[in-house]
């Protein structure tokens, strides 16, 4: 990479042609960026459309996405980006997770009012004052599990956490996530207002059509290859082969497709997760009450959320819609989400550093992190900085961790966390 640094900081017009695997947030902002900078751009996308997950589908004319997708970071920067693409809407919403042997609903993030409308309230009380005793001698905890249990207690672990991440993951135990920087931080109590990410930008475009708009003018001029899959890279590495055996050359490939998938696979394979969505509409104008926008089933419930898109997408209609989502593997649902467990990680580190210098990977499964449309869209910014050497507006410093309430403390008054 240095020589491609050096050979920008020399003025030499030798790269000025990239291949951009994918048009999700990741290879539409990149590609975006690099013609602009006055590169010849070509996107390859396997579909017929932009947009990845984050594509508006439509069912019985009510708009969705596959996940609610709805935006949220902490970023003012990376929230003006995209907002001069696609008109936000801000939300203000909560969340339910239903605990079916408390036969209720309660919020989620887990707070301190709903606490007192549990069956075992005493014994939760007791296990949240002997965490407070215990916090000093108390060991950093080691995982998932020893995590929520240290912050929490095990009741309520086992009330809101266990079986649902166990069925997220499809794991038969969450000891098995070793990292947990992309989940809550200090205490995932939350007081005050219900609200659910407190003090994080919410927002959902008001169009109909969602973050499309953001994807095609994006890639505005640029030449995009729809229903071209990427294959394979060249033997030299310095161009990719696509599933018709056509051959595309350029000065740089930027990928956002599964690393291990991008470098066949050579240094074993990354595990993801996967989900089914299930979308159905009802005879009714809403559903869910108030401005609640999730439902979380937490327990041995085969689906893991249900959304009213409705909330989300202001459309308008005498019936709503809904959309389920199943934990399902990667082989029936798709990649979507990366395994956080370190020796994935190291393994997908691995793929990054034996990467070539003429190639970039990135994106959610680029860079095998669990990352949000805020972070994805940071990520462009990164490497268009470590291409062009340039940074527009500081953009590239803006990929925040989850979690990380201490930036958006300061900008609202907030006690919340993140899930
Ligand atoms: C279920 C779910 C819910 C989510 N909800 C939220 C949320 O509420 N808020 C939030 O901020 N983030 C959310 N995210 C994360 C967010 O959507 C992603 O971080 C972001 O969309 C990733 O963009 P990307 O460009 O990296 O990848 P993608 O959008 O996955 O883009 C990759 C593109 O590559 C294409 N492609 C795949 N294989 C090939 C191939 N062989 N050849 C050519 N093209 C190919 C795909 O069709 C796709 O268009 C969610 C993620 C999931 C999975």
């Amino acid at each position: 990479m240095q020589e491609l640094l050096q050979l920008q900081h020399n003025g030499t017009n030798a790269l000025k042609t990239a291949i951009i695997l994918g048009a999700g947030f990741a290879g539409c902002t990149i590609a975006h960026l690099l013609k602009n900078k006055g590169w010849e751009v070509k996107v390859l996308e396997k579909s017929s459309h932009p947009g990845g997950g984050c594509k508006t589908l439509f069912y019985g004319g009510h708009p969705y996405t596959n996940g609610p997708r709805l935006y949220y970071g902490y970023s003012e920067k990376v929230f003006k980006w995209i907002s001069k693409f696609v008109d936000m809407r801000d939300l203000d919403f909560q969340l339910r997770s239903y605990v079916e042997s408390e036969r209720r609903f309660f919020t989620y993030p887990i707070h301190e009012d709903d606490i007192p409308y549990m069956s075992k309230s005493k014994h939760i009380y007791r296990e949240l004052e002997d965490i407070k005793k215990d916090k000093e001698d108390k060991e950093r905890p080691k995982n998932f599990d020893e995590y929520w249990k240290s912050r929490v207690g095990e009741t309520l672990y086992d009330m809101f956490v266990n079986e649902y991440s166990k069925k997220m993951w499809l794991l038969d135990s969450n000891k098995e996530i070793d990292t947990f920087a992309w989940s809550a931080k200090d205490s995932p109590i939350n007081k005050g207002s219900k609200a659910a990410y407190k003090g994080s930008y919410l927002a959902y475009p008001y169009g109909l059509n969602g973050y499309d708009p953001y994807f095609y003018q994006c890639l505005d001029g640029i030449d995009v290859k729809y229903k071209t899959a990427f294959k394979s890279l060249t033997e030299d590495r310095k161009g990719v082969i696509d599933e018709n055996g056509e051959t595309f050359k350029a000065d740089l490939i930027i990928s956002t497709l599964p690393i291990d998938q991008l470098l066949n696979y050579e240094y074993g394979t990354l595990p993801y997760a996967g989900r089914t969505f299930i979308p159905f509409v009802l005879p009714i104008e809403h559903i869910i009450p108030g401005d609640v926008l999730f439902l979380h089933y937490t327990q041995k419930e085969q689906y893991t959320r249900i959304v009213e898109y409705k909330k989300l997408t202001g459309f308008e209609d005498p019936n709503t819609l809904m959309v389920m989502e199943l934990p399902a593997s990667s082989d029936v649902g798709g990649k979507l989400y990366p395994y956080m467990i370190k020796k994935y990680i190291n393994q997908a580190n691995e793929y990054r550093k034996r990467l070539p210098d003429n190639i970039f990977s990135i994106g959610r499964l680029g860079t095998y992190r669990y990352s949000t449309i805020e972070q994805t869209i940071a990520q462009a910014f990164q490497a268009y900085k470590t291409i062009t050497g340039e940074s527009i507006d500081g953009l590239d410093k803006e990929f925040y961790q989850i979690g990380d309430t201490a930036i958006v403390s300061d900008r609202k008054n907030v006690d919340s966390n993140k899930e």
